[in-house]
């Protein structure tokens, strides 16, 4: 490694901490909480969630139907899907969701907002900048 190298892998180790430092306090996302009535699960604090992600519904709903290869619909602030399902198992696929759609994947703030252009998504991030090309959901 010459000189110029280890300057760069220092300032790259140091970009997570530093980014972790101007948030302050982690993004916090609470657990997902689930019941299960009969056929159905009943995702309970969806609307919760979603707010904090700063998300349409519609979108994530979406996403965690076809992860789970369901149908899910709204019903209040509740989200609810046909079969048994584990909070466990939501709470999963919910990471997947954030870690595709909501963290910056260059600072790692969840500042983002999901931008289309044409037939293309990006993840904007407010934060750092950044414009991330995503897959659609
Ligand atoms: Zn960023």
């Amino acid at each position: 490694m010459n000189e110029y190298e280890k300057l760069l892998a220092r300032a790259r180790s140091q970009v997570p901490e530093d980014a972790f430092k101007k948030s302050g306090e982690r993004f916090k996302v609470p657990k997902v909480q689930l019941i299960v009535q009969g056929n159905r699960s009943i995702w309970q604090n969806f609307q919760e969630i979603i707010s904090i992600l700063n998300r349409p519904g519609k979108e994530v709903l979406k996403f965690v139907a076809g992860q789970l290869a369901t149908a899910g619909i709204f019903e209040g602030s509740a989200a609810i899907f046909n079969g048994k399902f584990s909070a466990e198992v939501v709470d999963e696929v919910l990471s997947r969701y954030i870690d595709s759609y909501v963290i910056c994947p260059v600072c790692t703030r969840p500042d983002t907002t999901i931008v289309k252009e044409g037939n293309a998504y990006y993840l904007h991030c407010s934060a750092c900048g950044a414009r991330t090309s995503i897959r659609p959901v």
